[in-house]
Formats: structure tokens, sequence, C-alpha cells
């Protein structure tokens, strides 16, 4: 493929590269022109492909095979061109073409902008499976929106987090498609009207009025690696389905003539607008209302283009929700097909089940998505009433299959009508709608998937047990590893050949070889070189110095009690103590070993305490890094602004994986498997994917602590008191005291009272709990690690262990589990 790709890749940039310096010629070009001119040569060759990929897949029709259309708020994509010269094979003549203009292409590859449309995990998935999509050569969409400024740019002001708009698309989106003719009317408001003429038996509605706003669709286009398959990430932006207001534009009022405009923008902005106003909310709903109706507008016009009727929709296609942020998706369906293509409500039915599917991120019941009925009223009307009648066939099949129990059908209905204490204003409830709508529903890890049977959704799990089931979340190797990487990647091709870019359980076959020496030792020198180039992005970003043979501890995800980041300081400053009252020997009578604590993060804007965790971590940094008692044995350090391509400098980098949330609270991670491929030893909870991780290693090879889930809720159910912890280890009492008195906030003993009240009359995450194991097993990590080839060994076992955890496996296992059309029974 290369032999005619090469060619064509160096006409292809040269031309791009003149179009970019067509003002200036003469001028050398900037990296970011040339960074362009590459992400514009590749996107001709991927063009190629994606259109033999639709070719491909339009023959689908005689096999059966269904397409996939998976629907998500976020994806995270990060950079794209490292990604996409090497599936097409072209990194090296890439960098042959900017030799003569004095570049280096890391330099160029630098220059992309990070696609930050995503908040953490559930994202980074998406986006994994974008990958493994088109490496499994898997008929599918990836659909969702085209946010303008992605989430928000973090920056850190006298120790504090401020947002600023990401504004990523500057300086141009070399990557997109636009898809002029992919383009679709979406309607907010307005009313029903009967219309006698239009047959079904909730047929004969019609929505009219309101507000229609158009949907365009945008392309980005994903490349495999092993073949010449693609995948397709569409992306919806809002346009104003009319121009200027003219009379208001007459009348000189401008900014009303435009008023639609914004409005239809606004959509686009940014992702998850501050939800803690109802203005934040309202955008919220009506953004994944457009997501959903443009997507399946988009499908049910494809299917109708291929096949001519709509009979076969939901044997040919699978319609995935990634959580419930698109769980409109099933009632917008329904929509179409009765109240636009005249099929009755039975059929309509049939056809959406098959369809449509979906995945729970999250067992936290606070963070189920529900949307008051009124919103529904003023912005989704029709919408409104075909959840109703969904609703009302639901219920009337469990009174059936359960007679007599009105509490269960008030546990499980799709409406919540409220209590007391919330005023009784009536809710819908987008997790019920989500599994009465869906032939499948899935969590993301074993321990996750069987606590949603358990707990949250245990009603309707004695009503339709066959419906539920686990995939366990994975990561694309191709990033994490082979991009990630190069050093790790080289030596295991030295050792177990390449084999493991495609097929990642062959990182098996470095078992046999976790005692051998000269592998250890080779490598140490890769994690060495990983950790120097970490070591100078930190002295170039932020300044300090750290040593790369200190240990490298690193915790990078979302800031959340949940995940704990507070422990994590907690144990920063009871070492810190340590160190100081006694420099010279830790506990165990040896000498310390030097760490390097790192921490990135960012914190939701409206997350008051996730920010104040932030704030602390910079108080405890600059207390403990100016410290000259410390003498280099302890640093901590924050990285601002963390996203992928932070995240792929600084996991190959890491020595220990910090994954230390409360048992029975992360659903799966996936943090968590990036590092360990990565050859960074875990110290973790028994919880998520940590488990099945352990598991693979053998549970020798990570270092586990704390409480596990049924400790947790026993705890919990007996009446936990934190003060009891501190009281009865000193050690503890200290370290909270030291937040207490102001030790880190200049003697301000106001600042950090909210997590001293916290940490000592609820602890609802039971850090207070699960401290003194967790300190314990922090001197086991150090014991270790002066052991360099013991350490070594380990990690490489870790990395042996983790061939499951790739997301061609995971997708295989939907496509099996959940997607085929023997899934459909
Ligand atoms: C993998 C990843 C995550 C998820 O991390 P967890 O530790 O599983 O929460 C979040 N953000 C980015 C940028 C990632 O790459």
């Amino acid at each position: 493929m290369t032999t005619t790709s090469r060619p064509r890749l160096q006409t292809a940039f040269k031309a791009a590269l003149a179009r970019e310096l067509g003002q200036t010629p003469g001028v050398p070009p900037t990296k970011e022109a040339v960074f362009r001119a590459a992400a514009q040569a590749c996107r001709e060759l991927l063009a190629d492909r994606w259109v033999a990929t639709q070719a491909a897949d339009n023959q689908r029709g005689a096999t059966g095979a269904r397409r996939v259309h998976y629907l998500s708020m976020e994806f995270l994509m990060g950079r794209a061109l490292g990604n996409a010269l090497a599936a097409l094979g072209l990194d090296k003549l890439m960098q042959e073409q900017l030799e003569p203009l004095g570049l280096e292409l890391s330099d160029v590859l630098e220059r992309e902008p990070d696609a930050a449309l995503g908040n953490g995990g559930l994202g980074r998935l998406a986006a994994c499976f974008l990958d493994s999509f088109a490496e499994l050569g898997l008929p599918s969409f990836g659909y969702g929106l085209r946010y303008q400024y992605g989430m928000f740019a973090q920056g850190i002001e006298g120790g504090r987090q401020v947002e600023s708009p990401d504004d990523w698309m500057k300086l141009g989106a070399p990557w997109e498609v636009i898809r002029r003719e992919r383009r679709y009317p979406v309607r907010f408001g307005g009313r029903v009207v009967s219309e006698s003429s239009t047959m079904g038996s909730v047929g004969g509605r019609r929505w009219i009025g309101g507000e229609v706003v158009m949907a365009q669709a945008y392309d980005f286009i994903v490349p495999a690696h092993h073949s010449e398959r693609v995948s397709t990430l569409r992306q919806w932006q809002a346009e104003a389905s009319s121009p200027i207001d003219f009379s208001a534009f007459c009348r000189g009022e401008y900014l009303e003539a435009a008023r639609h405009r914004v409005l239809a923008d606004a959509l686009n902005w940014v992702l998850y607008p501050d939800d803690s106003t109802e203005a934040g909310r309202e955008l919220r709903l009506k953004q994944e209302a457009f997501l959903v109706s443009a997507s399946l507008q988009d499908l049910v016009a494809r299917h109708q283009r291929e096949f001519g009727n709509l009979d076969d929709l939901g044997r040919l296609n699978a319609i995935h929700l990634n959580d419930t942020h698109p769980a409109l998706a099933p009632a917008e369906l329904m929509r179409i097909l009765v109240d636009e293509h005249a099929y009755t409500w039975e059929q309509a039915w049939t056809i959406t089940r098959q369809a449509v599917s979906y995945t729970n991120h999250t067992l936290m019941p606070e963070a189920l998505e529900t949307w008051p009925v009124r919103m529904f009223e003023q912005l989704l009307p029709r919408h409104l009433e075909i959840i109703y009648e969904i609703n009302h066939h639901f219920l009337e099949a469990v009174a059936r299959a359960v007679p007599g129990d009105t509490e269960l059908l008030r546990r499980v209905s799709i409406i919540d009508e409220g209590s007391p204490h919330t005023g009784y204003e009536r809710r819908v409830r987008m997790a019920a709608l989500s599994i009465v709508a869906s032939h499948r529903v899935n969590g993301v890890a074993q321990l996750h998937s069987d606590l949603c049977v358990q707990t949250i959704f245990a009603d309707y799990a004695r009503l339709y047990p066959e419906r539920f089931h686990n995939v366990t979340n994975g990561v694309t190797p191709r990033r994490w590893l082979q991009q990630a990487n190069p050093g790790l990647s080289g030596l295991l091709d030295g050792h177990i050949g390449k084999g493991w870019r495609k097929n990642l359980a062959e990182l098996a076959k470095l078992g046999k070889k976790a005692g051998d020496a000269g592998l250890q030792k080779e490598f140490l020198a890769v994690k060495r070189a990983n950790k120097e180039r970490l070591a100078a992005l930190i002295r170039k970003q932020l300044g300090p110095v750290v040593n790369p043979d200190s240990l490298f501890d690193i915790q990078i995800k979302r800031i959340h009690e949940y995940k704990r980041q507070l422990l994590n300081i907690l144990h920063v400053i009871a070492r810190y103590q340590a160190i100081v009252a006694s420099p010279d020997r830790a506990p165990d009578g040896k000498a310390w070993v030097p760490r390097t604590v790192i921490i990135a993060g960012k914190a939701a804007s409206a997350y008051h305490m996730a920010k104040l965790i932030i704030q602390l971590a910079h108080d405890v940094a600059r207390v403990v890094n100016s410290d000259p008692r410390v003498g280099g044995k302890l640093k901590l350090v924050f990285l601002p602004n963390y996203g992928v391509s932070l995240a792929e400098t600084i996991i190959p980098a890491a020595d220990l994986s910090e994954q230390i949330s409360t048992a029975g609270t992360e659903a799966s991670g996936t943090g968590n498997m990036k590092f360990a491929m990565n050859g960074a030893l875990t110290i973790g909870t028994w919880d998520g994917a940590n488990i099945e991780m352990a598991q693979a290693m053998g549970e020798e090879n990570m270092f586990v602590f704390g409480l596990r889930a049924e400790d947790v809720q026993r705890i919990k159910d007996l009446g936990y008191d934190p003060r009891l912890y501190q009281e009865e280890n000193h050690q503890l009492k200290a370290v909270v005291h030291a937040i207490a008195d102001g030790s880190f906030s200049g003697g301000d003993a106001e600042r950090y009272r909210a997590i001293v009240d916290n940490l000592t009359y609820r602890d609802g995450y039971l850090l207070m709990a699960d401290f003194a194991d967790y300190v314990a097993k922090q001197l086991e990590v150090d014991a270790l690690y002066r052991k360099k080839a013991a350490w070594a060994e380990r990690a490489l076992r870790n990395v042996a262990g983790m061939g499951w955890f790739s997301s061609d496996r995971t997708i295989a296992e939907y496509v099996e589990r959940v997607w085929s059309a023997e899934s459909l029974g």
C-alpha cells in the first residue's frame, strides 16, 4: 500500500504546504503551517480509504452484518497526526520531507492542539473504541458534537484552578471533512397536534412550531493500523436555519437580528455547560437532544438509501448509548418510525429494542441523570408523550409479571414522581428509559457489572435478567503503547516480535523472560529515558528540577472525591512529617527512597471540593518542596491542564500508578490499564478493573490495599465514624491537624476547614479507614524499589499480564454479546 501512498503523500504535502504559504512565498514555514499541511495530506489519503470502507460496508446487507452507531457526548481524541502517519506507514517518509525544512517530526507533532472533546475516562474510552472499530473492520459510525471549545483549559493562579475556553480550532481544523449533503433539521419547543389522517395506535400526532436548528455533519476519519479500513467520527454542528432577521436588521437592531444565530451557536460552544444553573441545564438537555436527533435522522436516511424501507432497521443496525447522555435515542427513533414513517407502535418498538443497547458508567445514585418533566414539556413535548407511552406499556408488563406490587411500579417507573423533599417535581429517569428500551445493558468491569445488578438496577435485573452483561473496558495499544512509548515498544519488538501491536495477548510471551537480567536492564534504561523526558517537561512548564532517579509516583485523572487524590496528599504530608522527624532513616531503618509525587487533573468548574483539593496540593507542594530539611527525598508536583497528550508523556515515565478509589466507586478505570501496560506497578484498591488486572498478572504483582466493596458497605451500614480512626492513629491525627492549623496555608486555619470537617465528621469515601493500610503499602513500595532487578521483574510481569486489556478485545466482546444478530435472541 505504501508504494502508491508514498508519492501521493509527497505530492499532497507539497501542495498543501504551498497553499499554507500562499500569502508569503519565500518565508520559511512555521511549525503550525507544516503541521496543517501534513494533516491535510494525510486527510487526502484517509479520504480514499473512507470511500473504500463505505463501499465495502454497503455490501454488507447480503451478509446481515450490523452497522454499529456509537452515540457519545464525548470523544477525547487528543492529537491525530502521529497516529495517522503510523497507521499509513508514512512516518519515516514525513520525517524525510521535513529535513529540507530543518524540522524534526516530533516538533511538528507537538504543534497539534489536542481535540479535548471529553471530560475523562468515558470520552477517552469512546476514542479508543473508534481505533478498535477501524482495526477490527467493524462497519460503524461514532456520533458526537463538534464542540468549539471542548471542556476548558486549566490554568493555575496562586495555586487555584482557573478555567478558560480551550480554543482548539483557532488555527483551523485540518482533519475535518464537511459533508454538505448530510444536514438535518432539529426541532425544539413548539407543540404537538393531532392529525387524523395518519395511521398508528399513538400515531396521528404531529410536532410543529418552536425553533428549528440545522445539524451539519463534519467527519473525522480514524484509520486502522493493520488494514486499509477506517472508522468515522461524525460530529454535528448546529447552524441557524434562517439567515439574519431582516426586519430587525433594518431597524438597526443588529444583536436582535442575529439572536437565533447565537442561540444555535451556543449548542456547540462547550461540553457540560456549568450545570449549577437552570440555563446551563437546559443547554445540556438541548445538546443531548440535538446529538440524538441528528444522528438518528442520519442513520434512518442511510438505511433508507441502502434498503429502500426501514423494516429491517433494527436487525441491521446497532445504536449504542455511551452512558445515558444519548438516552433520548429510543424516543427519537420511535418518533421517526411512528410519526414520519407510519409504523405501528408495536412494529416501531420491536425495531427500536432490537437496535438499542446501553452502557452504564457509574454506580453513584447522585450521578444518574434525570430531567424535570417541565423541561421536556418546554423543549421536547413529543418525546415526552412517547416516553409516557413507553412507560405505560412497560409498567403494564411489570404489573402483569409481578401483580400487586405498587411499590415496585413506583421504583422502576421511567417517571420519578418526586417526594416531599424534592417538592414533588416529576422527573424523567434516563437510566430507566435506557434499560427499558435496550436489549442489552452492560457495566464496564466485572465488579461494576455485578454491583449494577445487585444495587442500582436490582429491580430491572430481576425483571429482565438476560439483559444484563459485563464488558470490561480496554485501551488501544496503538496510542497507549506504540505511540506513547517508542522505547518500550522497541524493546518488546526485539524480545517478543511485533505481533502485540495487532494482538496484544502476545504480551504474555514476556512473562517467561521477566527474570532475565539483560531484559531487566534494558527495561530500566527505557524507563529512565522516559523519566528524563518527563523531568524536562516539568522543568520547562513549572521550573522545578525533579530527580529522574527518584521513584515517580503518579496519579492523573479527573479530580474527584471518590478517586481520592486527597488520600494521596495525606500520604505526602505523612511522609513529609516522617522525613522531617527522621531525615536519615525511613521506618524500616534504611535510607529514604527519594520520591516525586506527580498529580494532574481537572476539577469540574462548579465542584468546589475538588477545586479545594487542587489548591491543597499546591499549598502542600510549596511547603514540602521548599523545606531544606527534606533534602530531595520528597517532591510534589501538580502538572496543569491534564489531557491525552500530557498523559502520553506522563504514563511511560511512571514507576508507581495510583489507583486508589474507594472500593465500589470506580466503575472500571482505564488509566490503570495504560500505566500497567507501560511497566508501572500499581498501588490500588480492590476496585473496578484493578481487580481483573490483578487477577491477570497475579495479585502478588500489585500493591493492593484497603477495604473491599463489601467491607465499605458493612462499615457504612454499621455507622461509620471517621474520628475513631484519627484518635487511634497518631500519624493520621498529626496529618489532619497540620492541614487544620494552617501549616500549609500560611497560618490560615480557615482555608481548608471544609476538607478537615469533612474528613472528621463525614468522610463519605472512607479515607480515614484506608489511611493506615495505604501508608503501610507505600513502605512496601519503597522496599521493593530499592531492589532494582526485583522491581524490574515485577514491572515486566505487569506488562506481560496486560494483553487482555486491549480495546480490540473489548470491542470483540461487544460484537459478540451486545451488537451481534445473535444477541437479539
Ligand atoms: C485514560 C484517561 C482518563 C481516564 O483515567 P482514569 O484514571 O481511568 O480515570 C482520563 N483522561 C485522559 C486524558 C485519559 O487519557
